[in-house]
């Protein structure tokens, strides 16, 4: 039988799905992780799931976790996935400030996270699901979406298998309020309550059940308006609005975060808004000037005190938001060699000097109701090659097969 090509080893953790196990491969001594999802004895599981799975297999990025191999027997199905060290949730348990990680890692992990999510993306999945516990670190600090796409073959569960809650901590407002026309735009979500996560050391909404997680993100981000509420609900007939909520404030997110820099509170906004259609991408979160801005800034001061950001992006005008990220990038070129550095040591690409790094060509087909981005601003063509070739050396993509569409929203 297929999976006797590997030895079973100690567990490694229980998953939404499925138990975890440390494997060794029998003929190439390989370490990989096995997770084993037991199968219900009379319906077993169904045929789409494990099509779906399958596929995953093409689905090959360094920040994806990567599927070798899908072992189905009577009783189980056995996916072997490549090993990593721990997950993100018990690396800032143990190498945070009180779960805090220190400004350059907190970078680099949202590069890599943002890199996977914007990889999976392009290719029509979602994750559905993103929360440290399922992001897998190495030793070379590569940081892996794990058990992409595993949401859409199996349905996002209340229940884990050892009867726990599934976490709602990371779940956009849209979903909790009944969308199930969501898109690309819930994974940004959750990559924003990430983000925060990283710098504070602490989960950023942690709601008890669907109501109170709503509460907790109004209480920080305010309560939408009538005509946002309304908007939301055109684009999403099924959202279900039956009952008032509380009018609460917008709090500044510079009090909940005063560790973060601008540049880190101005991305973070744009990941957390309320309404999905207003929510930045991840291929425009990944050209956001946070990415460009040298990482030991000094600490924002504290609330009041702040001058205003002076930039504002997405900027609608490419021409104005090249301007606006020339504005953070370092006017003197002394400072570059040192950015570099920085960049390298925490695997993000060599940033291009002086030039607004351009986003990336997209592959496949938008998103629905999404604008075709990627395409390099005029008279940045050569920045734009540099950039593909700083990543690629870095990132080593394999190829992988646009017209395979799976996991796209409009599939149930
Ligand atoms: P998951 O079902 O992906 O949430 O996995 C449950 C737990 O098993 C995770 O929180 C990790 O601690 C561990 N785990 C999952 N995949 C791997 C892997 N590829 N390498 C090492 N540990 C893993």
């Amino acid at each position: 039988m297929a999976q006797m090509n590997y030895i079973q080893l100690e567990k490694l953790g229980e998953g939404t799905y499925a138990t975890v196990f440390k494997g060794r491969s029998k003929t190439t001594n390989e370490i990989v992780a096995l997770k084993e999802i037991h199968l219900d004895a009379e319906e077993g599981t169904p045929s789409t799931a494990i099509r779906e799975i399958s596929l995953l297999k093409e689905l090959k990025h360094v920040n994806i976790l990567r599927l070798h191999d899908v072992i189905h027997t009577e009783t189980k199905l056995i996916l072997v996935f490549e090993f990593c060290e721990q997950d993100l949730k018990r690396y800032m348990d143990q190498h945070g400030n009180r779960g805090a990680l220190d400004p350059s890692t907190v970078k680099s992990f949202m590069f890599q996270l943002l890199k996977g999510t914007n990889f999976c993306h392009e290719n029509q999945v979602l994750h559905r699901d993103l929360k440290p516990q399922n992001l897998l670190i190495n030793r070379k600090m590569e940081l892996k979406l794990g058990d992409f796409g595993l949401a859409r073959a199996f349905g996002v569960p209340v229940n884990t298998f050892s009867n726990e809650v599934v976490t709602l901590w990371y779940r956009a407002p849209d979903v909790l309020l009944g969308s199930r026309t969501y898109s690309t735009s819930i994974d940004l979500w959750s990559c924003g309550c990430i983000f925060a996560e990283m710098i504070s050391g602490m989960p950023l909404f942690r709601g008890k059940d669907n109501n109170d997680q709503l509460m907790h993100i109004m209480k920080i981000l305010g309560t939408p308006s009538h005509q946002q509420l309304a908007k939301m609900l055109k684009d999403s007939p099924e959202i279900v609005l039956n009952r008032e909520f509380p009018q609460l404030p917008k709090i500044n997110l510079a009090q909940v975060l005063p560790k973060a820099s601008p540049a880190a509170l101005d991305l973070l906004e744009r990941l957390l808004k309320f309404d999905p259609s207003e929510r930045i991408s991840a291929a425009d979160a990944l050209s956001h000037p946070y990415f460009t801005e040298t990482t030991n800034a000094a600490p924002a001061p504290p609330p009041g005190s702040m001058p205003p950001p002076n930039f504002n992006f997405p900027h609608p005008n490419r021409h104005q938001q090249q301007q606006h990220a020339n504005v953070l990038q370092p006017r003197n070129n002394q400072q570059q060699p040192q950015q570099q550095q920085a960049h390298q040591q925490y695997g993000l690409p060599v940033p291009v000097p002086s030039m607004f790094i351009p986003r990336q060509p997209m592959q496949g087909q938008p998103m629905q109701g999404q604008p075709m981005q990627g395409q390099p601003m005029q008279g940045q063509v050569n920045a734009a090659q540099a950039q593909a070739q700083a990543q690629a050396a870095y990132y080593n993509n394999m190829p992988f097969n646009p017209q395979q569409q799976y996991g796209h929203p409009g599939m149930q």
